[in-house]
């Protein structure tokens, strides 16, 4: 058909990313000792903080953040694959329903202000269909988001946070688990080219002094890297309710 031409490509792929890139950036395991408590507090407040149930510098942390407009989670302990220990809060695979939410929700009472969950350890529980349905029932009757650490590959977490229709996300890039300027300068590198291919991309760190001296200053300086810092609510996905044809 004369004049029915097709729109060229190269218009449609500015159409489709208007905006900036975005990275999120999730620290987890707080709770456990105060300069990791207080180094986190001092990061960009668009940092978020996932906080251990339980712990000596659980409440003060939580605290902290509400007054900073700090978006934190609970860091539920779930099972794992090597049976390392989960510490007070810990969910376990072999736990019954009632178990499982009695110690989750405990876990949440505890912090207040929470928005959101993501799992500490889990790759055993997070591949269990009903645990982690659970796990997603007491989130959806507060309105809490969930993020999966992915820390086994056939997590089941997001897929069936999806199904109870929750706000959620998956980890992109763990930035620190070789703990070294170098090695955590090369995970953000993947963390701001994840971000351009996909539009936004998030990563998990831990509050161990290289990488909070590492984010200290690399996050003052990303306007060169054409990314922009934004908090994990501006990540999050919502999948539409599946209507059945
Ligand atoms: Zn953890």
């Amino acid at each position: 058909m004369p004049g029915g031409k097709v729109i060229p490509a190269k218009i449609l792929a500015v159409d489709v990313h208007p905006k900036m890139p975005r990275i999120a950036i999730l620290i987890d395991d707080l709770g456990y000792n105060r300069q990791g408590m207080e180094s986190s507090l001092a990061l960009p407040y668009e940092v978020a903080l996932a906080i251990l149930p339980e712990t000596p510098f659980a409440l003060p942390t939580a605290l902290t953040a509400k007054e900073q407009g700090r978006i934190t989670l609970l860091h539920a302990p779930m099972e794992n694959q090597r049976e390392l220990k989960l510490g007070p809060g810990g969910l376990y695979a072999n736990m019954t329903e009632y178990q499982l939410k009695t110690t989750l929700s405990k876990g949440l009472d505890g912090l207040p202000g929470i928005q959101g969950v993501n799992n500490h350890m889990g790759s055993l529980l997070t591949t269990k269909a009903d645990s982690m349905k659970w796990v997603m029932e007491v989130l959806k009757g507060r309105s809490l988001f969930f993020i999966d650490s992915l820390t086994s590959p056939k997590s089941v977490a997001k897929k069936t946070a999806q199904e109870y229709g929750l706000k959620t996300v998956s980890r992109d890039v763990f930035l620190d688990n070789i703990r070294t300027e170098k090695a955590i300068d090369k995970q953000f590198s993947r963390l701001i080219k994840r971000a351009r291919r996909h539009g936004s991309a998030l990563a998990i760190g831990h509050p161990y002094p290289e990488t909070m001296a590492y984010l200290k200053k690399r996050l003052n300086h990303l306007e060169a890297d054409g990314v922009r810092l934004v908090r994990l609510s501006d990540v999050l996905e919502i999948i539409p309710q599946h209507t059945k044809e």
